[in-house]
């Protein structure tokens, strides 16, 4: 896998004392969709800024596009930066805004229009182009924004939380068009508070906490390695103290609660061990009446990870 980005042991202090960011090491890999979770406070924005060359590290190093001898003018051409305000012009049609930011890019003169049109397409704004900004919804507009940072056809795009507050079709819209682009060969690093979001849309996943990365790893990695399942079995009678110490001597059976009298709340290590467990409750002549099972998700390892949930 080539790297796009190549992050070298960056560390930020801010001028009060805050240390944003200790030590950070990681690659982004051409093509891919690498989701960046953490709590308020993580130094995703941080992380984010630096790597738009917004705002400088103190220490650490960064490679972009695999190339050493790239200007920083170069490599601003060949970034995208969506950022969570909204920078568009109100009184501006979607066409004169996305036009706008292609000059400044410097797109060449020739094919401005078209890039401009491409652009408003992508995001599905393409019968609104002659609309001004002040008369679409915050979606929308979070959509023309979108279309500002892309209208270069950058390598590297860089979304910093583009979905929050806005309604569900322009969500869809916003998530369809990030696989489109990366589809069309771009890399996508994508910040969210959303976990439902990055398990739609990620390859990889990066949580971060208190300036240190906790986990990085391919999302479908993390998910089998946490695939531990929850267990809530109902029974018709109250459950028999000498039968909960028998299920919960079981090997299988990792921890057991008892949340009401006649329900009980199992971890176990893996789905065949419920198995175990149905056979001892059989066995003892419990009437079972349900079973409700709860698969560990991102939120879950997030939580375990962290210790808080996303949206604290
Ligand atoms: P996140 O985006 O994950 O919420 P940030 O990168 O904004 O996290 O913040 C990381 C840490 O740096 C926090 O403790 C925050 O208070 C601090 N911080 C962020 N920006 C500044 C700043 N301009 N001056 C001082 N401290 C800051």
């Amino acid at each position: 896998m080539e790297d796009i980005l190549t992050v070298k042991e960056l560390s930020k202090t801010y001028r009060n004392g805050r240390k944003a960011l200790d030590n950070l090491n990681f690659n982004v890999y051409k093509g891919e969709i690498l989701g960046f979770l953490g709590p308020n406070g993580a130094g995703k924005s941080t992380t984010i800024n630096i790597l738009s060359t917004l705002l400088k590290c103190d220490q650490g190093d960064i490679q972009y596009f695999n190339n050493s001898e790239l200007t920083l003018k170069e490599v601003k051409q060949k970034l995208g930066i969506v950022p969570q305000e909204l920078a568009i012009y109100e009184d501006d049609t979607a066409f004169q805004n996305v036009k706008f930011f292609a000059s400044l890019y410097g797109v060449n003169k020739n094919e401005i229009d078209k890039k401009v049109e491409d652009a408003l397409d992508k995001v599905g704004l393409q019968e609104r182009r002659d609309d001004k900004a002040s008369t679409f919804s915050g979606g929308m507009k979070r959509r023309l924004n979108i279309a500002c940072a892309i209208v270069h056809n950058p390598e590297l795009i860089i979304f910093d939380e583009p979905t929050v507050g806005i309604d569900p079709q322009s969500r869809n819209h916003i998530l369809q068009s990030i696989q489109n682009l990366r589809q069309e060969g771009a890399t996508i690093i994508y910040t969210t508070h959303y976990m439902e979001e990055v398990q739609a849309i990620c390859d990889r996943v990066i949580i971060m906490d208190g300036g240190v990365i906790l986990l990085n790893d391919n999302l479908n990695k993390i998910l089998e390695d946490n695939s531990a399942s929850q267990y809530a079995i109902t029974t018709s009678l109250k459950i028999s103290e000498e039968v909960l110490q028998k299920v919960n001597e079981l090997e299988e059976v990792k921890s057991l609660e008892l949340t009401d009298e006649s329900t009980v709340v199992l971890d176990v290590e893996d789905n065949s061990s419920l198995n175990r467990v149905l056979e001892m409750l059989i066995e003892n002549n419990v009437n079972i009446i349900s079973i409700a099972v709860h698969q560990n998700n991102l939120e879950d390892v997030f939580l375990s990870l962290t210790g808080k949930k996303l949206r604290d």
